[in-house]
């Protein structure tokens, strides 16, 4: 199959049939014919990539290549990259050049990947559509009228697109698998603490982790496997040592026990995805996997805590954009005061406001105890639902999303609608599991769907397995739009 992973591009350039420059000149023309279309791209680093290839190529010459050196990716404009533009989505930092290096974009830079720039997502991370981006919306490339999911929109699309074989996403309580599951790719969230948060843009930081998205389980495993690792910079980074997921890839199936939760297959779900799922879970079964039914009962109150615990942690993160030391910065203003409250007012816009207004609401005194607390408590709750089931099966399955993805447009007037989107997605960041989607088929509109897999703390490598063993037994991973 000659798909362009990550993987044949590495068997080229190891067999010097490419080099690392006309990779990245490659996807840079193939970016130029897509973007103005798509828009997944907010900044093309032309020259930085270009630099970047020319080492690459320089360090293969010498013998001195990694397995990820020259091969191109694009991280999410949530991920500050040193010198480049890094806006996160947002008019508040819509002029904003990052004066270092996430730990993930310093790994991967060290590692010789090649980054061809940063691309679009929800402002801040806060959305399930792309339509939040002060940049303006992405398109799905399988259907320009609808949306290509989020917040990592932006890297699901462009590779959903051709522009580039791999990105970096971030999840927070869906926003690599949901984007990855409506255009048609892979896409991993670590267990939390297994990827440095350090240097990616804070949402809601005791849910938020990075990730790799990209066609295939192989390719997500070769990236992950750079990106994880301690990072003494991350108050948060698990003291272990990066994962070695690729190891794992081929291991059979057999005997693997598959947990489908009740609470994922009921009302809500559209009768085309539950097919599409269902017909996966059939070939997996094909594959020496058996099924059993488990029940994660509080699925219910996944959403609701979500929407206490990511606007309380959004609202104390945001309050760092205050137009004083970096970001926009209103023209005029009478007093201190008012220059923190119009250039936070001019630059934030309503999603992000939202979010603030309500996660100061749940923090204030009076409501601490009714909201925020009750939230943890049900996190604990949902957390256990997840630690019972995985005592009965070794991966939990179903869908990533109750719908493909939405026109565009039709979530927009509605954020509770939007909310409610996220179900199946936000209970795993909550409980601070891995978990992955990959697809699996197509709705009726003709609109890729995603399997999600869920796992055990630190079973990325088997998640990837099962992924990368039924992506070796069917083709939806190979199919490109039109
Ligand atoms: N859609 C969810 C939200 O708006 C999740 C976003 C994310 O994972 N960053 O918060």
């Amino acid at each position: 199959m000659s798909l362009d992973t990550l993987k044949s591009l590495q068997q080229q350039l190891a067999a010097k049939q490419v080099s690392a420059r006309e990779l990245a000149t490659d996807y840079l023309a193939k970016i130029d014919a897509a973007n103005p279309q798509i828009n997944a791209f907010i900044t093309v680093d032309r020259d930085g990539a270009l630099a970047a290839a020319d080492a690459a190529d320089r360090a293969i010459a010498a013998g001195k290549a990694g397995p990820l050196t020259g091969l191109p990716i694009a991280h999410k404009d949530i991920f500050c990259t040193e010198g480049v533009l890094t806006t996160c989505g947002s008019k508040m930092l819509a002029s904003f050049t990052s004066p270092y290096d996430a730990t993930v974009v310093a790994r991967l830079k060290a590692a010789g990947v090649v980054s061809l720039g940063k691309t679009n997502l929800d402002e801040f991370a806060m959305g399930s559509t792309n339509e939040s981006s002060h940049f303006g919306a992405v398109k799905n490339p399988w259907n320009l009228a609808h949306v290509p999911g989020g917040s990592s929109g932006g890297s699901a699309a462009a590779i959903a697109a051709g522009m580039v074989p791999a990105a970096t996403g971030t999840d927070t309580g869906g926003s690599i698998r949901q984007p990855a599951g409506f255009c048609g790719i892979t896409g991993i969230k670590p267990t939390y603490g297994t990827v440095s948060r350090y240097g990616m843009i804070a949402y809601a930081s005791s849910l938020d982790q990075g990730g790799p998205m990209a066609r295939t389980a192989e390719d997500c495993a070769l990236l992950l496997d750079a990106m994880t690792g301690f990072d003494e910079r991350d108050s948060t980074s698990l003291q272990r040592a990066a994962s070695n997921t690729a190891a794992e890839l081929d291991k059979p199936l057999d005997g693997l026990r598959i947990g489908l939760p009740t609470e994922y297959f009921g009302e809500g779900l559209a009768d085309d995805v539950r097919t599409t799922i269902e017909a996966a879970l059939a070939e997996l079964r094909k594959l020496g996997a058996t099924t059993v039914e488990v029940s994660l009962p509080n699925t219910r109150l996944a959403i609701p805590a979500y929407y206490v615990i990511a606007p309380a942690e959004a609202s104390s993160n945001l309050s760092r954009f205050d137009g004083v030391r970096y970001g926009h910065r209103a023209a005029a203003y009478k007093d201190l005061a008012e220059m923190y409250s119009k250039s936070r007012a001019e630059g934030f816009g309503a999603e992000v406001k939202r979010r603030i207004l309500v996660g100061t609401y749940v923090l204030s005194h009076g409501y601490y105890d009714a909201y925020y607390i009750k939230a943890q408590q049900l996190r604990r709750l949902i957390a256990e639902d997840f630690k019972q089931a995985l005592t009965q099966c070794d991966v939990i399955a179903g869908p990533v999303a109750p719908t493909t993805a939405p026109a565009l447009g039709a979530l927009a007037d509605d954020p509770v609608r939007m909310y409610l989107s996220d179900i199946y997605t936000i209970a795993v960041n909550l409980a601070g599991l891995p978990a992955l989607s990959a697809p699996c088929g197509f709705g009726a509109d003709g609109l890729p769907v995603g399997l999600q897999l869920i796992g055990n703390y630190f079973a990325e490598g088997r998640l990837l397995n099962v992924a990368h063993r039924f992506q070796q037994a069917t083709d939806w991973h190979a199919r490109r739009p039109a």
